[in-house]
């Protein structure tokens, strides 16, 4: 036997693969591929669905689609020549006739496969040309002495991978279920308010070989209590992980930013202003303000729709620390909008004489030195930049504050590694984070389990609802039309180019492109071109000409997608806007409807849009509620869309999927709260099991 790991010396889970019959240093090495490293890995590897194998359906009652078990009698066998050479078996069973058909065999098995002789078949029932047909179908010939029985299970259907098929995988699985019996059982059976809870060995055993008489149907969708019951457990061990490091932050010291000395310049500063600030706009300033009070730093999310007037409440928290005579930064996902904070900043607190310092990836290097004297000596009291707030050689004086700024496309990783930037004499920043994609509740809840969250749940008055109408693109001469009549009335408009491929690159071209044909044809009007690939300087001047009213229709790619803010715009087109997504849809719309005029929203699409496209341009139509919206493209693309962490692995579980298990979501709150205070060593053992070492919360 090999020494067992010393965490959990007797849970057989933690035993290597490599433990079970059959299970070499080579075949491991396959495994690995799929992950599968130890017992659990096997155990947790579920079925991707099931075959049914374990009865004989008559033929006379096949349906196309089934996939089943036939047998009967050879009537007629023939080779064919159609556009390739075939085999044909006419299979009978009293019932009803089917046909077989083989693209691929040899003499040996056409001559096997003669009339009169009887076999038993498993395949996928088609419709052919004439009949229901099996295209190579499993077969075994049924001579007198060799009838073999039915399977007793249903048959599991594995993720495979190139090397391990599903019969390794099956022989595999047979072996980690003798195991099954000894895996502990975590979950204090009283905490679930559910008699038929199943227990975690009753639940696999259940999943990897399930009787004949399983709910399939259940099963596909992954709602048996079976299943159920894994996902909860995976849930509950996610936002265990999530409490986790939430004391671990609570655990470290911040500075408090008491100026109860002088709150001047944040008077003065909405003093300035020409509005006064909402309701929720002030409810969430005076959380943010009694977190930043306290000696343990703020990991505080603000979810706000666009246009709700999120960098005011960001604002608000920077004067705290500058007051309390500390730095802030303020970090923004792009370009365009860093240099938009920085400008916003700029414009309502130079007058209060705060020093603002902007860092830039592309900025020179002699400015960038100058800033960063600045920042380290302490004379700049904000930072407002990009990711260039990462780099090395940025240090600073005395920093309280991090403000993230559209936090989706910001990773855990990234949050971490600006904390401990941060780090100045053994106390670490408070952390404000803001997204303007709403996430639903129960999401947040497990996604952010680790943060506070406050919402902005009200617009600014006088904000109307933008028009969507939705055009195809044979209509698109028309829609240009409308632009340009809508310019030559004084409004402004955006025209927004889109492409499926994440690709820079291809995005500027497109946008390029289509500046060059709306130039062609609205020679009276001015027009501007902004994305990605302009310098800097060259975008900053672009978008002031169009805030300005200087240009009367702005092309861009989705750049313009987070936080630009041109209240005289009034007009969007979205081109080819079946490609995006909808929180993103409503992110671009978000640019419009800003200022006192009507706005509307055109929505191009290529058609035939499919079901997917057009309930999302249907949903955007009819919905201006960014919640909502959100809650609607969760169910449509799934969780990973809409947190940005589809491509860094994050919030990925093996079993629970958030989007259909969303109702679980409550009780397993409810119940990590009570495991983490009553049975902290059965929290800890579940991290372990499901997140182990791989955690992206772990290393902090
Ligand atoms: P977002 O939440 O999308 O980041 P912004 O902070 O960019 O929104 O604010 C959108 C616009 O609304 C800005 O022009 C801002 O000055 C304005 N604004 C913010 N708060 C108010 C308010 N209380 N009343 C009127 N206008 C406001
Ligand atoms: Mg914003």
């Amino acid at each position: 036997m090999p020494r067992l790991p010393a965490s959990s010396p007797s849970d057989p889970m933690n035993l290597p693969v490599t433990t079970l019959k059959g299970v070499g240093p080579r075949v491991a090495e396959k495994l690995a591929r799929l992950e599968l490293r130890t017992i659990q890995d096997v155990l947790f590897h579920l079925p991707l669905r099931y075959q049914d194998r374990t009865r004989v359906c008559p033929i006379g009652a096949l349906r196309e689609g089934m996939e089943i078990v036939i047998e009967g009698e050879i009537e007629h066998t023939e080779i064919v020549f159609r556009r390739r050479r075939m085999l044909l078996c006419r299979v009978a069973d009293g019932s009803g006739a089917i046909l077989l058909r083989f693209f691929y065999f040899n003499q040996q098995q056409s001559e096997s496969l003669r009339a009169g002789i009887s076999l038993r078949c498993f395949g996928e029932v088609r419709r052919g040309p004439q009949t229901l047909e099996m295209v190579h179908p499993e077969y075994r010939l049924q001579l007198d002495d060799q009838i073999t029985g039915m399977e007793e299970t249903l048959t599991p259907v594995y993720p495979a991978t190139e090397g391990v098929h599903q019969l390794t995988l099956r022989r595999l699985t047979d072996e980690a279920l003798l195991q099954v019996a000894g895996v502990h059982e975590l979950l204090p059976m009283d905490c679930v308010d559910d008699p038929d809870f199943p227990a975690l060995a009753d639940a696999l055993r259940f999943l990897h070989r399930p009787p004949p008489d399983a709910n399939v149907a259940l099963l596909q969708e992954g709602m048996h209590p079976a299943q159920q019951r894994l996902a909860f457990e995976e849930l509950l061990a996610h936002q265990l992980s999530m409490l986790a490091m939430r004391a671990r932050t609570a655990a470290y010291s911040a500075f408090p930013l008491d100026v109860s000395a002088s709150a001047s310049l944040r008077e003065h500063f909405l003093a300035n202003l020409d509005f006064r600030l909402t309701t929720a706009q002030q409810r969430v300033n005076t959380e943010i303000e009694e977190d930043l009070l306290r000696p343990q730093p703020m990991m505080r999310l603000v979810q706000g729709d666009v246009g709700s007037g999120k960098t005011i409440v960001a604002a608000m928290a920077c004067l705290q620390a500058i007051e309390a005579g500390f730095q802030a930064v303020v970090m923004a996902p792009t370009e365009i909008l860093a240099e938009q904070h920085y400008q916003s900043f700029c414009h309502w607190l130079e007058p209060l004489n705060v020093d603002i310092a902007w860092l830039s990836g592309k900025q020179k290097a002699a400015p960038r030195r100058k800033m960063l004297a600045r920042i380290q000596s302490g004379q700049a009291g904000i930072v407002v930049g990009t990711h260039a707030l990462f780099q090395k050689d940025v240090v600073f004086a005395h920093l309280a504050l991090i403000v993230v700024d559209e936090q989706h496309r910001f990773g855990v990783h990234q949050r971490m590694a600006l904390r401990e930037k941060g780090e100045y004499k053994g106390c670490y920043p408070h952390q404000l984070i803001m997204t303007a994609t709403p996430i639903p509740r129960t999401l947040a809840q497990t996604a952010y389990a680790d943060l506070d969250v406050s919402v902005i749940d009200e617009l600014p008055p006088g904000r109307k609802p933008v028009d969507t109408v939705a055009m195809s693109q044979a209509r698109r001469a028309k829609v240009v039309e409308h632009v340009a009549a809508a310019c030559r009335t004084g409004r402004q408009c955006y025209w927004v180019c889109t492409l499926v491929e994440e690709s820079e690159a291809l995005q500027c071209e497109a946008a390029e492109v289509t500046y060059a044909k709306l130039q062609k044809v609205l020679v009276d009007l001015r027009i501007g071109l902004v994305h990605g690939r302009l310098k800097p300087a060259e975008k900053e001047g672009v978008m002031q000409a169009f805030k300005a009213g200087e240009l009367d229709l702005l092309v861009a790619t989705t750049v313009i997608e987070v936080g630009v803010d041109v209240p005289n715009a009034s007009l969007m087109i979205i081109d080819n806007a079946e490609r995006l997504g909808l929180s993103q849809l409503h992110q671009l719309r978000g640019r419009v409807g800003r200022g006192s005029e009507k706005s509307s929203c055109v929505l191009l699409y290529q058609a035939p849009l499919s079901e997917n496209g057009r309930k999302r341009i249907e949903a955007l139509r009819k919905t201006h509620d960014g919640f909502k919206i959100a809650q609607i493209d969760l169910e449509l693309r799934g969780p990973g869309e809409l947190l940005g962490t589809r491509q860094t692995g994050l919030m990925q579980f093996r079993i629970a999927d958030l989007a259909r298990d969303e109702a679980l979501i409550p009780e397993v709150t409810n119940v990590a709260v009570k495991l983490m205070t009553e049975s902290p060593d059965l929290a800890e053992a579940l991290i372990q099991r499901w997140i182990g070492g791989k955690s992206h919360y772990r290393e902090v």
